[in-house]
């Protein structure tokens, strides 16, 4: 059997993650693609310490399916590597969402990459700091979620490597505007397989807890294609994700999608219904005035916010909350959230704070 090809992506609908990461990896012939004696790497989206059900993370029993298909196929050297966002414990996560169960099961290290050493990589004058676990590995499977992001609409297979580098450089990246450097991130560490959780995401927010069931899996071996296909998923353009379009200008892939690049393997069961992302972000972000903030910074004001809409506070804000690295030594008459703005006359310090103590914050300002 033939292996998948760069330009065709391959997607197979349902519900029961195990066995469609396990047929799925058969129909593209993986196996074709790797020998032996390879460091296999795993690398699922745990951005925060919360179970797949909530729609931020990737489900365990898809890493298995994949994990049974590499096994059952003689390539026993697989580690999973994640580095949660600032402020969560990949530990935590790790345990949380499943992985520490899986580990045990198969014997599967579990690599935390915010206690992995970092080498500087450049490309074209630029650098990034990539943490030198998953440099070493010799075939990367990037499993991300598909997912809204309340700073770039989408997280997917480009985003996801943001959890290779060291939470210091992650705050880098939000001081550069996140998508030049994942773009460069991108180029500088190179995926092998994209396999995309989209069983159960979350259309709202990055870090769940608006789940929505989209029973689908996505393979493809294009990082920059397997993104253009989500964002069209989501109806959005390749223009409205620049980080998308930056990185196929580096070079990391294409985004031609035409009427034979998707290959659906039981189209059949394809769901009807669109996935719409939800308008509750841009709503929320009206009250937010923001200058390069950190993904959990911004995803906790969001999350206060929405709180407080609940609770009906929201519309006695009179002013827009500051948030972001933007704000750093500025004296200025306003509301600030994180340490970034503690020049603001009212601020809350945390790098980041939590969204119950920005929502008393808030109310009580
Ligand atoms: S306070 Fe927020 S925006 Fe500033 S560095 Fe910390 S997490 Fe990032």
């Amino acid at each position: 059997m033939d292996v998948m090809q760069n330009d065709k992506l391959m997607v197979i609908y349902g519900n029961k993650a195990l066995q469609m990461a396990y047929d799925i990896m058969t129909a593209a012939n993986v196996k074709g693609m790797l020998s032996r004696d390879m460091k296999i790497v795993l690398k699922p989206n745990l951005v925060v310490a919360k179970p797949s059900i909530s729609g931020a993370t990737t489900s365990p029993e898809l890493v298995e399916g994949v994990i049974r298909y590499l096994k059952d196929n003689g390539f026993n050297n697989i580690t999973i590597m994640e580095g949660s966002w600032i402020g969560d414990s990949t530990r935590n996560a790790f345990r949380v969402c499943g992985y520490q169960q899986l580990s045990d099961k198969y014997g599967i290290p579990l690599v935390d990459l915010k206690s992995s050493r970092t080498k500087t990589c450049t490309y074209g004058g630029s650098s990034v700091d990539i943490c030198s676990s998953v440099l070493e590995a010799d075939f990367i499977i990037n499993m991300p979620v598909l997912k809204a992001h309340c700073q770039t609409s989408l997280t997917c297979a480009l985003k996801n490597l943001k959890g290779c580098i060291s939470d210091s450089e992650k705050r880098r990246f939000h001081s550069l505007g996140l998508h030049k450097p994942i773009a460069l991130l991108n180029k500088l560490l190179k995926t092998h397989l994209v396999l995309v959780d989209g069983i159960m995401g979350d259309l709202t927010f990055e870090e769940g807890g608006t789940p929505v069931e989209m029973n689908r899996v996505i393979l493809g071996l294009d990082p920059v294609l397997v993104d253009a296909y989500a964002a069209s998923l989501l109806g959005y353009a390749v223009e409205d994700i620049p980080y998308i379009g930056l990185s196929e200008k580096l070079g990391v892939g294409s985004t031609a999608i035409n009427a034979s690049t998707v290959i659906e393997i039981n189209k059949a069961d394809a769901p009807q219904a669109k996935l719409t992302p939800s308008r509750k972000v841009a709503h929320l972000a009206a009250y937010v005035k923001e200058d390069r903030a950190c993904s959990a910074c911004y995803g906790s004001l969001i999350h206060a916010l929405n709180r407080m809409d609940e609770n009906g506070t929201l519309r006695k804000l009179n002013q827009k909350v500051y948030i972001g690295q933007g704000y750093k030594g500025q004296k200025l008459d306003a509301t600030g959230i994180g340490i970034c703005t503690s020049g603001c006359t009212k601020s809350l310090r945390g790098c980041p704070p939590n969204a119950r103590d920005i929502v008393e914050f808030l109310e009580c300002k």
